[in-house]
């Protein structure tokens, strides 16, 4: 079971990071203090030291981040400010690449030397999604909602967040539409 006091969608953990400013239904904050982050990290398995400076240092991360996101979800390019920072945090891993077999491919993979730190792990999987050309960034319409969400699929048909938070709505408004239809035609 996720952990109930974080909305977790099981999204790159860039974007449940960034998920976390605006919380729906009323776009609370899900971080108000360093022992929130604590508990997120830890909801997300990461690990932080959990004080001050570093939750500072978080939320200056998931400003930049934030941004990313929107610009992305809009199309529009990330701001090279914001693509900075992610590098800067990816400049802090030490590791190597290594070829590795991957569904009858090899493929390039970052190994890194030590368990990544917070914002290590936090930058790379954002970085990761930046790289990906079959990845997109999107944003959820769900009324109350905007949850940003990453859309994989081959025919990037994605639209929502969750068929259990979003999908329903969605499904109703079909639903009156399908209803409609033999009402207008018998008249
Ligand atoms: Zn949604």
């Amino acid at each position: 079971m996720p952990d109930p006091e974080f909305l977790l969608l099981g999204e790159p953990l860039w974007l449940e990071f960034v998920n976390t400013a605006h919380q729906p239904p009323t776009g609370g904050e899900a971080l108000p203090d360093p022992a929130a982050y604590l508990r997120w990290t830890k909801a997300v398995q990461l690990s932080s030291p959990g004080d001050a400076e570093a939750y500072r240092a978080a939320l200056a991360l998931r400003e930049r981040l934030a941004a990313i996101a929107d610009a992305l979800a809009e199309g529009r390019a990330a701001a090279p400010s914001a693509i900075e920072a992610v590098n800067r945090r990816l400049g802090l891993l030490e590791g190597r690449e290594q070829l590795v077999r991957i569904g009858g491919r090899w493929r390039l993979r970052f190994h890194p030397e030590r368990p990544p730190a917070d914002l290590e792990a936090i930058a790379l999987s954002a970085a990761q999604a930046l790289a990906n050309p079959l990845a997109t960034v999107r944003r959820c319409p769900g009324p109350e909602c905007g949850l940003f969400f990453l859309d994989e699929t081959d025919n990037q048909s994605r639209r929502i967040c969750s068929r259990t938070r979003c999908g329903q709505q969605r499904g109703r408004v079909e639903r009156r539409r399908a209803n409609r239809t033999p009402v207008v035609t018998d008249e």
